[in-house]
């Protein structure tokens, strides 16, 4: 069935007594105030639905209101943050909660919402419809594979197919309230035409839904031809000095932008681990070290590649000159971890080497000493 004959008004009608019977109950869903629904929207790109509840919820009892996002220190909400990935995500949300004070409040539709930072046209249609229930259409990775099953769309990913998509979505959220047709769509993407296993009989537009009349609706639409995934060897550092071992901070764009790491680097081609930790301490810190000990490699996969860790214990040797960068550094004890954000293989190799910590994250309690006094201030796609 073609878009225009598609029966819109019923169709929506029939997607919303569904949701409405069938939504989880998640916690962002008990409020419509859009702090609350920007920072779920935030978080869930990218990101499941599982993933993100213990997040949100500690996200909000410490900065319950926009405002007090505004004045967080950076580093806070990385330490927040740490573990969700996509860091730029979190990095961001301070900046977005700044320009929502100062404009005054929040904006009520998608060009406004769009001006803060790290606001995307997903964003920014999702926060306005299901806060203020502006007819703003939404298009995530959940809604692009309903559209592309009801109406058999083989391929949607770019350009003419992907407008398609946003203009399906404008007829469809035009038939009800925004809020609802926007979440429930949302919903079905996310509970019942899922990726691997679209649960047709239990769905409310399975009577207008071409891919289920073929019989193999899992074919909608056709994979992205994956690229092989590149690996990454890297050497680092636990570099010892006494009681404490050195950090630094990752520069604030970036990937992990804005998180602290061990030094060390690529290992080249040829060149051991060993090798490269021992090359890498120089080049970086213009420290000369040894290694004492080798730790149990730790794998990580990122979106685009995936990196092999190979951590060393390590100590200066005698007569080197102390560890230099123009990247803020910090000696760290093993107890005061907790203090600082890192990427989760960093945190792998610490519960390796120490054994588990979960302090709650006290800004005042920091116990690490930095090289600079401001050096702690320092989506497509979604989520079953
Ligand atoms: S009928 Fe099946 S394939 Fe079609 S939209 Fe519903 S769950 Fe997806």
């Amino acid at each position: 069935m073609a878009p225009d004959e598609f029966p819109w008004k019923t169709a929506v009608a029939a997607l919303c007594r569904w949701y409405s019977r069938h939504a989880r109950p998640l916690p962002w869903r008990r409020s419509r105030d859009p702090y609350r629904v920007f920072l779920s929207e935030i978080m869930l790109q990218q990101t499941r639905v599982a993933t993100v509840l213990p997040y949100y919820e500690r996200f909000l009892a410490r900065f319950p209101t926009v405002e007090s996002l505004a004045s967080a220190a950076p580093g806070e909400v990385m330490k927040l943050w740490e573990g969700l990935g996509y860091y730029a995500r979190g990095r961001r949300l301070p900046e977005a909660a700044r320009a929502v004070v100062e404009m005054g409040g929040w904006p009520r539709d998608a060009a406004g919402l769009r001006r803060l930072p790290g606001v995307g046209r997903y964003t920014a249609g999702a926060v306005a419809s299901i806060a203020f229930d502006a007819p703003e259409p939404v298009l995530d990775g959940n809604v692009k594979r309903v559209w592309a099953r009801l109406f058999a769309m083989a391929r949607l990913l770019e350009g003419e197919a992907l407008d398609r998509c946003w203009d399906l979505s404008r007829r469809a959220v035009a038939e009800g309230r925004p809020s609802m047709v926007n979440q429930a769509l949302m919903e079905l993407g996310a509970t019942i035409c899922t990726f691997r296993a679209p649960a047709c009989p239990a769905c409310p537009l399975r009577r207008w839904c071409r891919a289920a009349a073929s019989g193999a609706p899992e074919g909608y639409p056709k994979p992205k031809l994956r690229k092989a995934t590149p690996t990454v060897r890297a050497a680092v550092a636990l570099l010892w000095r006494g009681p404490e071992f050195l950090v630094a901070l990752r520069p604030p764009e970036g990937l992990l932008g804005g998180l602290w790491e061990l030094p060390g680097g690529k290992v080249e081609p040829g060149e051991t681990p060993e090798a490269a930790v021992v090359r890498e301490l120089r080049e970086e810190l213009g420290a000369r070290a040894r290694v004492t000990a080798a730790l149990p490699p730790v794998r990580h996969a990122y979106t685009h590649f995936k990196v092999v860790l190979f951590p060393f214990e390590c100590r200066l040797a005698a007569g080197s000159a102390p560890p230099r960068s123009d990247r803020p550094l910090a000696w760290l004890r093993p107890e005061a971890r907790h203090t600082l954000a890192f990427p989760a293989a960093t945190l792998r190799i610490f519960r390796a080497r120490f054994g588990e910590e979960t302090p709650p994250f006290r800004p005042s309690a920091g116990r690490a000493r930095t090289g600079r006094p401001n050096a702690r201030g320092g989506r497509a796609r979604r989520r079953p």
